[in-house]
């Protein structure tokens, strides 16, 4: 049986001496089953801590050492809650949002509006005069008509708002490779390129316009270009570009912006084969382009900022899930040949998990409440939904005596699990379990029939 000590699990997983089952941060998969039921996400706070540390250590290091400083903020989106929110402020990040939803949970957490930042390509008059009144330190604007509704909505109010550009700089990135294209056809940001006919970019109009806006402070312009990325070259290409756009800027205007920041998109290992980017590493390629960027330019070097979400709270998550219905199915291959696929249904599926149905994700599961040496058989984890395509884990070995009853848990679910939770065939979302120090804390409480009910008015 493999390991559960090495990627993509959490640091502090191990085989207990008993019955082998998996134990996250101290406390064995069968007590959160037993204690909160099934399906379930656990959530280690030392391994969320640890990596949130990791990154502003990693990254305050690299660029402290170009002469410049960096703001982690932590991308909400891929998991927040009140206490995973205190948790990035604790370990010294501010916290990404991208939506009322998100900001108003950031908010409860007790992190000050001042360290929010708020991001969205279509943010409503509500979202964007909430983050006005709760003082957001930084609005990453996205379009020409939500700079002209927040320069208005700020004058009204008489307040400033900081605000940064996201531009899209044409590198996309991703897996093990990154493309640079000059025309991007995607929704998000403002071209760093000019059309047809020439002239200015409408990166650059968008950076004039807010210029001319005396309720709009701008403080420097935004890139992110993708996410699980394995390798720097993509985010230093981005860099470049941006540095570019700010010298022109700065040189057209006289106003050279302070913040230069990079986005997220810091890949992890998801199977046990895989190897996750190093922060050290790819800090020091991304300070070092930045820092030759700028001397080519002739500028100073401006602060930066990241926003890395997945690579965060991605493996500090796992998800306990109890065996239902296990079924053999002889599958035909394309030579001819037959072999048979463990079908192994599980009690959640791809309302607590859509990533696998959504963009093909490979993930890693192990039986969690028992060793077992029987021989491997190829299993697909599927769950309840009434849909072919309700899969969990495409492919995995597993012990062939896997058996209704068992528990099974999903290393690496923490990023983009809960948050993209759905209630599809009228599921109840799972509980967001904290384990700690051999502990367990509800921090996101199981979903019930009544909530559905509560919902639904008839
Ligand atoms: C999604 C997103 C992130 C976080 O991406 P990860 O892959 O989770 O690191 C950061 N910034 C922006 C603008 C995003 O949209």
């Amino acid at each position: 049986m493999a390991s559960p000590s090495g990627t993509p699990w959490p640091r502090s997983a191990v085989r207990d001496d008993d019955a082998g089952a998996l134990v996250v941060a101290g406390v064995p998969a069968p007590r959160v089953a037993a204690e909160h039921g099934t399906p379930a996400y656990v959530l280690d706070e030392g391994e969320f801590r640890a990596r949130a540390r990791t990154y502003v250590d990693a990254f305050g290091r690299a660029f402290e050492a170009v002469g410049t400083g960096v703001d982690v903020y932590y991308a909400g989106k891929a998991l927040l809650t009140k206490a995973v929110a205190r948790w990035a402020r604790e370990e010294g990040l501010r916290v990404d949002t991208a939506s009322g939803g998100e900001l108003a949970i950031a908010l409860a957490a007790g992190v000050p509006g001042a360290e929010l930042g708020l991001h969205g390509n279509n943010k409503s008059d509500a979202e964007l005069a909430a983050a006005l009144d709760a003082g957001v330190g930084r609005i990453i604007v996205d379009s020409f008509g939500e700079i002209d509704r927040l320069a208005d909505l700020a004058a009204a109010r008489g307040v400033v708002a900081p605000v940064m550009v996201r531009v899209t700089t044409g590198v996309h990135a991703g897996g093990h490779e990154y493309i640079s294209t000059a025309h991007e056809d995607q929704k998000f940001g403002l071209s760093v390129n000019a059309g047809p006919e020439g002239g200015d970019s409408p990166a650059v109009l968008a950076l004039l316009r807010i210029l001319e806006r005396p309720s709009l402070r701008l403080l420097g312009i935004h890139s992110h270009i993708g996410s699980q990325i394995l390798d720097a070259a993509g985010f230093a290409e981005a860099a470049r570009t941006v540095l570019r756009l700010r010298a022109h800027l700065g040189i057209r205007t006289g106003v050279l912006v302070d913040e230069v920041d990079l986005g997220g998109g810091y890949g992890i290992a998801y199977l046990p084969q895989d190897t996750e980017l190093d922060p050290s590493q790819v800090a020091r390629e991304i300070a070092e382009a930045v820092a030759e960027a700028c001397a080519e330019l002739g500028t100073p070097l401006p602060r930066i900022s990241i926003e890395p979400g997945r690579a965060i709270v991605g493996p500090a998550g796992i998800t306990v899930y109890t065996v239902g219905t296990v079924k053999p199915v002889l599958v035909t291959a394309d030579d001819g040949s037959t072999f048979t696929r463990l079908y192994v249904s599980v009690d959640g599926g791809m309302s607590d998990n859509i990533r696998t149905a959504l963009y093909g994700a490979a993930y890693h599961a192990e039986i969690a409440n028992r060793r077992s040496d029987a021989p491997l058989a190829l299993v697909r984890v599927v769950g309840k939904h009434c849909e072919s395509g309700d899969i969990v884990v495409d492919e995995v070995l597993l012990p062939g005596d896997v058996r209704p009853g068992d528990l099974l848990a999903v290393a690496a679910t923490g990023a983009y699990g809960r948050s993209m939770a759905s209630n599809y065939n009228l599921l109840t979302r799972p509980p967001v379990i904290g384990v700690h120090e051999g502990a367990t804390r509800v921090l996101v409480r199981r979903e019930t029939v009544e909530d559905l009910l509560a919902l639904d008015v008839g």
